[in-house]
């Protein structure tokens, strides 16, 4: 499937698009797409005011972006909330459901729906949901492939998409854990579990999608 506007607007917020540059090499490995597509993407977001690029420094949400990003965000992980306390599916399954649902949501449904589930301000994934006023917590943006060896911290969120959700939890690794890093290298970083006890080694590029706090 070929992410749409929308995926590109959720994944710019979510790599902290929102108040710092990112670059279109983050959007590549975030979605899983070619240079080529980012950029034809970003010239339309740019054209809807969307977003700014500021050549060899990176692309940045305008307001009127990150309200748009707020709201797509809020709608999928209301969802991802739901489906996973309310209606028994596992965590690691609710990001495709979401994914369909979140574009037939509307103001309204989202607001029963937060009210229903006691607003909640994280989703299974940990990441923020913005309120109906597009406000929400901050959220961290600390990248796992940043933390030094021997640093210690615990997986605060990883970015909503597909692919990562499914490598992250099939690693063993989910929300909360404690890490260490052990060692770093081009490709892979290892680091120990503390809940399990065990060494795990994780993907260089996946690691600048899981975000931690030291
Ligand atoms: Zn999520």
């Amino acid at each position: 499937m070929t992410p749409n506007k929308e995926d590109y607007l959720k994944m710019i917020f979510e790599l902290g698009g929102d108040t710092a540059l990112i670059s279109n090499k983050q959007i590549v490995a975030g979605l899983s797409v070619s240079a080529a597509s980012v950029s034809e993407m970003i010239t339309k977001l740019v054209e809807q005011q969307y977003v700014t690029h500021t050549p060899y420094q990176g692309i940045k949400l305008t307001a009127s972006g990150q309200r748009r990003a707020a709201s797509l965000v809020r709608n999928h992980r209301l969802w991802e909330v739901f489906l996973a306390n309310d209606l028994g599916y596992p965590v690691d399954n609710v990001h495709a459901e979401a994914e369909m649902l979140e574009h037939a949501t509307t103001a309204e449904m989202a607001e029963r729906m937060a009210k229903f589930l006691g607003n909640p301000k994280y989703c299974p994934h940990g990441g923020v949901i913005p309120d109906e006023d597009g406000h929400y917590l901050d959220q961290s943006r600390v990248t796992l492939s940043t933390v030094p060896v021997g640093a210690k911290g615990h997986i605060e969120r990883i970015v909503d998409e597909a692919s990562l959700i499914d490598y992250v939890f099939g690693l063993g690794l989910h929300i909360e854990d404690h890490f260490e890093v052990l060692a770093k290298e081009d490709k892979t970083i290892t680091i120990r579990q503390r809940e399990t006890g065990k060494d795990l080694a994780v993907d260089a590029v996946r690691a600048e999608h899981i975000f931690v706090e030291l």
